[in-house]
């Protein structure tokens, strides 16, 4: 799956060869053109925040305005609507994230989920064993996560365990082994760190988790279409991610849920809509959720913002996701070695973990004056994004990033850098 290292470059030409070569020798080339904005110089290394849209995509809006709203009206909802947040969500658990179908679904917004489903274990396991009260979280871990988490313990009466993680880092394993206990409800973690990058050991940790009696949820933001997840293997009880970073979705497009098939039946979300409901045109008097998957949803969903993730559903089943993280892992040992030889005389860091197999898909670099540098960058059509403290990130989206790409941008770094000083 991980590629033999490359050889190292020693001079400036030689980083422009290795790009060459390395793109030239890359099976999943080809994809880059399938993207729009594929044919200008710009750089983009924020995909991992944003995905490019796919080129396909646009025919498909088209499409969907004619013939399925335009054409089928009302209609549409029971025709194919009703089902495609299970028929998307089954798609994403065989391509992206290792779920036989039944377990995943496309939902609200990443927070609404995460809120929906942190919320539903959380009850669950404190009603099974009211000792349990605790959150167990890291304070590194993205804000809207640490949020929800905040906002839950407080209103359930429940309290918080944070781990302390460095920045530069994830949460290991003797981190939560020594954060987990008879107390614990639930465990909150990523699997790849928003801002260092820091790939968790999901087997492991999950492992750690339920030895302790409690359930895990993991958020697969930064890790779904880039990292091959294995949810079912893992015995992943929870988990959440977003559609709009790798998965190209667009913006604010709907995130996914994952509930193990084990957990379905019991678990009891707090947003009881109709559309999460036993019989949803019943139009009943009291609410009873659906079995399946449809209990974790709550209202209309939204089938606009769905349309985009699918041609990339398609692209990754093509690809293969252990092809992308072969690419992946390439992207982010070129751009390691261009910092090495390009940014390290600058004064610039690498704020991420130095060996790929505990690396996702970007990395971060450090220096002080980084803010101003991405500022100068994103005027150039160079877009990385900017995290404190100083970080700069460079996401590299396996399908639509190129190894000359990355050259240029990592030069253009450099350039702002060497200005601002
Ligand atoms: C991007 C991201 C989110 C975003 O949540 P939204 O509700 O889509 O804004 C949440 N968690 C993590 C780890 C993320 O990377």
């Amino acid at each position: 799956m991980t590629r033999t290292a490359t050889p190292p470059a020693t001079g400036p030409d030689d980083l422009d060869r290795l790009a060459a070569r390395l793109d030239a020798a890359d099976p999943l080339a080809g994809f880059r053109d399938r993207f729009v904005g594929s044919e200008t110089s710009l750089v983009y290394f924020d995909g991992n925040s944003l995905g490019r849209p796919p080129r396909a995509t646009l025919e498909r809006w088209e499409r969907f305005g004619l013939e399925e709203w335009g054409g089928r009206l009302i209609r549409g909802w029971d025709e194919s609507w009703m089902e495609l947040p299970f028929t998307i969500g089954d798609e994403i658990g065989r391509t992206a994230i290792g779920a036989a179908s039944g377990q995943t679904v496309i939902g609200d917004s990443t927070t609404v989920l995460l809120y929906k489903l942190i919320r539903a274990a959380f009850d669950h396991q404190h009603a099974i064993d009211p000792r349990r009260v605790e959150i167990v979280v890291d304070r590194d871990n993205f804000p809207t996560d640490r949020y929800l988490v905040e906002g839950i313990a407080a209103e359930r009466g429940g309290r918080i365990r944070w781990i302390d993680v460095d920045t530069a880092a994830g949460v290991e394993a003797d981190q939560l082994r020594a954060a987990v206990g008879r107390e614990t409800a639930v465990v909150v973690l990523s699997h790849v760190a928003y801002r260092s990058g820091h790939l968790a050991d999901v087997e492991t940790l999950t492992r750690i988790s339920h030895d302790a009696g409690a359930l895990v949820l993991w958020d697969l933001c930064h890790s779904a279409g880039s990292v091959p997840v294995e949810c079912d293997a893992w015995r992943v009880d929870i988990a959440v991610g977003c559609t709009y970073k790798y998965l190209n979705g667009g913006p604010g497009s709907p995130a996914f849920a994952y509930v193990a098939h084990r957990h379905q039946a019991a678990l009891a979300q707090p947003i009881q809509g109709w559309m999460g409901a036993a019989d949803v045109f019943a139009m009943g008097p009291r609410y009873r959720p659906a079995d399946g998957m449809r209990r974790f949803l709550s209202g209309t969903p939204p089938i606009v913002g769905m349309l985009a993730m699918q041609d990339t559903l398609a692209m990754i089943a093509e690809a293969g996701i252990d092809e992308i993280r072969a690419k992946s892992i390439a992207l982010t040992e070129f751009a390691v070695e261009a910092t090495e030889e390009l940014l390290a005389p600058l004064g610039v860091g690498i704020a991420s973990p130095r060996s790929p197999a505990h690396r996702g898909g970007h990395v971060t670099l450090s220096h002080p004056r980084m803010r101003e540098v991405t500022r100068r960058l994103w005027e150039r059509d160079v877009i990385p994004d900017y995290r404190d403290p100083g970080g700069l990130r460079i996401g590299l989206s396996p399908l639509s990033t190129s190894f000359a790409e990355t050259l240029t941008g990592m030069r253009e770094i450099a350039r702002a850098v060497a200005e601002v000083g």
